[in-house]
Formats: C-alpha cells, structure tokens, sequence
C-alpha cells in the first residue's frame, strides 16, 4: 500500500515521551499532568490549561538502575519507566497521578517519588497516590468519584488553579470523544477483508492519541483518515488476521513483528489500545459528569484488577465479541515479563478462548522493548500463522477462528 502521508510524523512523535507535541503544549503555557494507568479517567488530565500524557519508556535499553531499586522479579513496563524517571526523561510533567492499577506500578511511583526522579523544576511539583475499584458496580463508582476528586481535581485546582468545574469536565469528555470518533473511523477500516490500514499503522496512531496532547493531534488524525479512504488495499489478504489482547503494549514494534510474519492484527485489546481504550464516553445533562466519567471506567474496564465473576468471564466474552467482529482467525495473548494480573489472566484467558470460544490461541510474554528478543517472538509468530492456515485448509473455510 502506498505510504501514510503523516506516518513518519507520528513515529516520530513516538520515539521520545518528552516529544515535539509535549514541547509546543508547555510551551503554550499548559500544564502537563501525567499518568500511568489506562483505569484512569483519561479527560480529568485535560480539564481547562491542562493536558494528560501517559507515561511510556520508548527505546528502553538497559533496566539496570531501576532493577537495583526494584529487583528483576518487578514487570519490565515498571522497571522501564522508573529507568527513563531516574535518567531524566519525564522532567516535562507538572505532576505524576498513579493509581494503585496493580503493586508494581505502585512501587514504581514510590520510587520515583522517593529518589526525587521527576523534577520539573516547578516547586509545584507533586505526586498523588489513588485507589481504583476492584469491582466494576455503584460501590466502584462511588470509590473511583471520591478518588478522582481527592487526588486529581483537588490537587490540579489548588496547585495549578485548573478549572475542574461540571462545565470543564464536559469540554475535555467532548475533545476526547472526537479523538475517539476520528481513531474509531480509522479503526472500522480493519474489518474489511483487504484493510486500507495495517495493526502497525494504527498502533502507532493510536499510542500517539495516549502520549501527546490531544488538541495539537487533531488535525493529521483527521487528514490520515481522508487520505485512508481513497487508499488503495493489498491485492492479497493476510495469511492469518489476529486479535492481540494483553498487559500494557506500549511498543507498535511487537504488532509490526507480528505482521512481518504474514499476519494481519485485525484489533488490538490492549493496555494502551483502542478497545475499549477509546470508546467515547456517553454523557447526559442529568447527572453531573465526574459521576458518568467514573461510571464509564469502571464498567469499561477490561483490566484483570477487576475481579468480580461478571468481569472475569466477561473479558473472555469481550475478546469471542471483538474477534467475531473483526473477523479474527487467531489471538495472541501477551503480557509482559513479571506481570501479576496479566500472568493468570493470561493463562484464564487462553484457556477459555480456546476451548470455550475455540480459537487458536499463541501464548506469551515479552519483553518491555520487543527488539531485545524478537528472533524467538518471530519463530512463535511464524508457527502459530502456520498453524492456523494448516486449521484453515483442513476446514476448508477463512475466518472466523471461533466456534460458530
Ligand atoms: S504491566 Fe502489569 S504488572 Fe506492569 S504495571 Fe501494568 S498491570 Fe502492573
């Protein structure tokens, strides 16, 4: 397929989280408040003169520093980012949110936090520690309202004078929801049976819509997908179109490994992805809208923090759901290396999808950084593709994977 006019743009906007976006967003004047969990309301981070980044480690090398504060028994998504904390690289935020998504994450912020390791040099600088529900009901919404006042509003208000008025809440859910639509528009594409896009090509847009402020993204998104319609396809379909679901995937380097291998990744459920990553939030004018922002993230959810039986069988529903949709012949579950909730998801997971729902099914864990082992991620990739055209021939029939 022909080039993307504005790929290049966006990889480069994805090779360093202090990135040229970021630059112009301070250099506007605006706050930046960054965060670490996709639990986390996302439009609470760009209320008024403020804007929300994720936190990633891109071109992550050697963990060594962070490993000696953390051990190797830590997930390398966590050992990476206070790796990049300690080197300097997040010295562009006003202030680190975290939630306790999982206990890693928690010591990885203790530690930023005690080392000093993000200094913006603002004397405002502060760091804030929240709860998330382990049950997506009312209760949950309740506990996820109080958090998101007492450590993202309050804080954003008192130290920054952010205005986190019921009306600015609505304005950032109304300017998230447009990047959702414009990146959901693009997304839809992937259902064609010869897709105007490839997964890597999406990953790398859609990690852009976690990293950068989202007012100066609009634009090439929206360029991007007038230029994806008159695209034309590849002749040929993929050997095999793959649902990929798992930990934190921060790196569109694993999906362009998996699609070097003839495969097609037809939807990314993901940590950092777009399902339900960017599902646009419902608002009413009845109930005031931190309640619904709240409402919306915990019942979305598709994080194994969540434990409740409804969610537990209800991710694996989620996946049978997308794969269907997307026409998936396979799923590649990954977690990356020493991840706790994702280690026994990713084997309930598996399992159920397998036999339950009977895709074919590749399990594994990854590196933070693909690259410092994708010969044995390529041998997997390569083999389960070839499993699932082996299936295919013998049943005489292309996608979808699960039982009818
Ligand atoms: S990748 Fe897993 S262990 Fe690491 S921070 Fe995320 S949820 Fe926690």
């Amino acid at each position: 397929m022909r080039d993307l006019k504005h790929l290049q743009y966006f990889e480069d906007l994805l090779q360093n989280a202090n990135n040229d976006l970021v630059k112009k967003a301070r250099a506007d004047g605006k706050v930046c408040a960054a965060f670490v969990c996709e639990n986390t309301p996302e439009p609470l981070f760009n209320l008024g003169n403020c804007f929300g980044v994720r936190l990633f480690a891109p071109n992550t090398g050697s963990m060594d520093v962070a490993t000696y504060y953390m051990t190797s028994f830590l997930c390398e998504t966590t050992r990476a980012l206070l790796e990049r904390a300690i080197e300097g690289g997040f010295n562009f935020a006003d202030c680190v949110i975290a939630p306790d998504g999982c206990t890693m994450i928690n010591r990885c912020i203790e530690n930023m936090e005690l080392l000093k390791a993000v200094e913006s040099g603002s004397d405002r600088f502060f760091y804030e520690h929240m709860e998330l529900p382990f049950k997506a009901d009312e209760n949950g919404v309740r506990l996820m309202e109080v958090q998101c006042r007492n450590h993202i509003l309050t804080p954003l208000s008192e130290v920054y004078g952010i205005d986190v008025s019921d009306r600015a809440i609505r304005d950032a859910v109304r300017e998230h929801n447009e990047i959702c639509d414009l990146v959901n528009r693009i997304g839809d594409l992937r259902k064609d049976r010869r897709p105007r896009i490839t997964g890597y090509e999406y990953a790398v847009l859609v990690l852009s819509t976690y990293v950068c402020p989202k007012y100066l993204l609009k634009d090439r998104l929206s360029e991007t997908l007038e230029e994806l319609k008159e695209r034309e396809p590849d002749d040929r379909e993929a050997r095999a179109r793959l649902v990929v679901t798992g930990s934190e995937m921060d790196d569109p380097e694993f999906i362009r490994l998996i699609e070097e291998c003839g495969a097609f990744v037809c939807a990314d459920r993901y940590c950092f992805g777009s399902l339900p990553g960017r599902k646009r939030i419902a608002m009413n004018e009845d109930e005031d809208a931190l309640t619904q922002v709240c409402r919306h993230y915990t019942y979305e959810c598709q994080c194994p923090r969540q434990m409740n039986m409804e969610k537990f069988y209800g991710r694996k529903a989620y996946i049978n759901e997308i794969a269907k949709e997307y026409l998936a012949d396979g799923v590649i579950y990954d977690q990356v290396k020493f991840c706790d909730p994702w280690a026994y998801e990713r084997l309930s997971g598996s399992t159920a999808l397998r036999e339950e729902y009977g895709y074919p099914v590749l399990s594994v864990d990854r590196p933070y950084n693909i690259r410092s082992s994708s010969g044995q991620m390529r041998t997997r990739v390569q083999a389960f593709i070839e499993s699932i055209e082996i299936k295919k021939l013998r049943e005489g029939k292309a996608g979808t994977g699960g039982k009818a």
